[in-house]
């Protein structure tokens, strides 16, 4: 007979691979749940920065909760979703905070408050279940689909603001006492129940709360025993397509070398360098081979080609790298210059001189396919790109269908179409076959994303539909098929930021 799942087998196991874990209580506690799975879940820098800055306050606590890596097998083992710290349900919590990387998690966040027993909308949810307080990532672009899901959401940086939040939510005699207080106080609480679609600008934190860096150091996460830490926050470059352009939060913030390094435990036998743009830092060569010469390995997010050296290239070397993943983004020139990527072929070509030279195994280039104007002409481009840079370096592509994102410069950008984007990829596997690997993320996928980036609550009420119908890609569609045509594109309402549509820009017929 096959072996039941145990769920609190596989926490106590996680937890024993653990280093850095808060195992303290408090009278005030929360469940700090993410909509992924664990090794997800912990690779998010957003997350254990969350994690130890609620601990930061005395007699504040927070217990980690996961999406279960088999969802089925958990709700077979019939155990309330619980935290891994306390074992203890997340619906027993006063309040539930979640953290949300993106718009395919909030079916993360129903089957997660599904397995807690907790009521999946926030209008059936009375004083006897949890708060429930979103942030995150998704926050910066578009929050109104998880709307329907919580109580309050979270805008932006919140190092300087979830405690006067959770200040607010303990202090409140009640859910609806909480919500009118942070609708009141709290500039960057997004309240649906009160401001509708009106969001607020999202918050900046202050310097002296950051760098951010992990908590916990563990095996059993996608960067594997890294360590995280985030030399820079933020980006002073404006490609038109990103969340995090110059125009969010006054673009790049920098942290001193020095301050970078000393946090970084003893115990640490490999670092992650995590940020929008951290080559851009000044000191990046230098901060790499500091741990280097602390006998770590290291790993960046996020190369920019053009700030690629031989001096930098021997110090990730040094560092364990083996592959140079960098990004360019448009297909062609012309679409790199539309969308202010600027990367000259030239770049490109001089970063795998580099891979080659300084012993790199592979160069990785993540590509765009389907963006506003995109051709046949814009793809063979790219096709005869690896043609000729395959003779340098073995190359890879990464490739995402292009999702426009509110809050972005091409906000209102159509989605290329499933069968157009899977056309130029064919094209494009085609035209490159035995010179270069193609790897892409689904185009149904990338649409599903597309229509929840782009929409408001109605869509991210379709989510339960779909989330209940099973969850397939044809559950999503008939779920939003069966939304009303003329549902009414929402409005996002931000006087923070100085930000605008891409007027002039020719974008693809509708
Ligand atoms: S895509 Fe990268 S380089 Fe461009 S604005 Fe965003 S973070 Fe900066």
């Amino acid at each position: 007979m096959a072996q039941r799942f145990d769920p609190y087998e596989l926490a106590a196991r996680r937890l024993s691979e653990e280093r850095g874990t808060l195992y303290e209580e408090g009278p005030e506690a929360i469940a700090l749940l993410y909509p992924s799975p664990y090794p997800t879940g912990m690779s998010s820098l957003g997350f254990q920065t969350i994690y130890r800055l609620v601990h930061s306050r005395p007699g504040r606590v927070a217990h980690r909760a996961f999406l279960p890596d088999d969802v089925e097998a958990h709700r077979q083992s019939r155990v309330p979703l619980f935290t891994y710290e306390a074992r203890r349900p997340i619906g027993d919590y006063p309040v539930i905070g979640i953290s949300v990387a993106y718009e395919l998690e909030i079916a993360g966040i129903i089957q997660s408050l599904e397995l807690a027993g907790i009521p999946i909308f926030a209008e059936e949810r009375n004083e006897r279940h949890p708060f429930v307080l979103a942030g995150g990532p998704l926050t910066f672009s578009n929050p109104l689909p998880l709307a329907p899901y919580v109580d309050a959401i979270l805008m932006g940086e919140a190092e300087d603001t979830l405690h006067p939040v959770l200040d607010r939510i303990f202090a409140a005699g009640s859910r609806r006492e909480a919500l009118e207080l942070l609708a009141r106080e709290i500039p960057s609480a997004f309240i649906p129940s009160i401001h509708g679609v009106h969001m607020p600008p999202v918050a900046k934190s202050d310097d002296a709360s950051l760098p951010a860096h992990s908590q916990i150091i563990t095996a059993d996460t996608e960067l594997r025993d890294m360590f995280l830490v985030e030399p820079e926050r933020g980006c002073h470059r404006g490609c038109m397509y990103c969340v995090m352009r110059r125009s969010t939060n006054d673009g790049m913030r920098k942290f001193e070398m020095e301050r970078v390094l000393s946090l970084i435990p003893e115990h640490a036998t490999r670092v992650g360098l995590v940020g929008a743009a951290t080559t851009d830092h000044p000191q990046i060569s230098d901060i790499v081979e500091a741990i280097v010469d602390r006998g770590c390995e290291v790993g960046l997010s996020s190369l920019r080609a053009d700030r690629l050296n031989d001096r930098f290239m021997a110090a990730l070397r040094r560092g364990g790298q083996t592959v140079l993943t960098t990004a360019s983004d448009g297909a062609s020139h012309r679409l790199r210059e539309m969308i202010q990527r600027k990367n000259d072929e030239s770049v490109l070509f001089r970063a795998a001189e580099l891979t080659r030279r300084h012993g790199f195994k592979r160069m990785k280039l993540y590509m765009m396919v389907g963006l506003p104007t995109e051709t046949d002409d814009d793809i063979d481009e790219l096709i005869d790109f690896c043609h000729r840079v395959s003779k340098i370096v073995p190359t890879s592509l990464g490739i995402a269908p292009f999702v426009a994102k509110r809050n972005t410069p091409l906000d209102g950008a159509d989605f290329a179409g499933i069968r157009e984007v899977e056309r130029r990829l064919e094209r494009l596997r085609k035209g490159v076959r035995g010179k270069v690997e193609i790897r892409s993320t689904s185009a149904r996928w990338a649409w599903v994303e597309y229509v929840l980036a782009q929409g408001g609550e109605p869509e991210g009420r379709a989510v339960y539909e779909a989330v209940k119908n099973g969850g397939s890609y044809r559950a999503y569609k008939d779920a939003f098929d069966a939304l009303p045509d003329d549902r009414p594109r929402r409005p996002i309402v931000r006087p923070g930021n100085r930000l605008g549509r891409a007027g002039a820009l020719p974008l693809v017929d509708r």
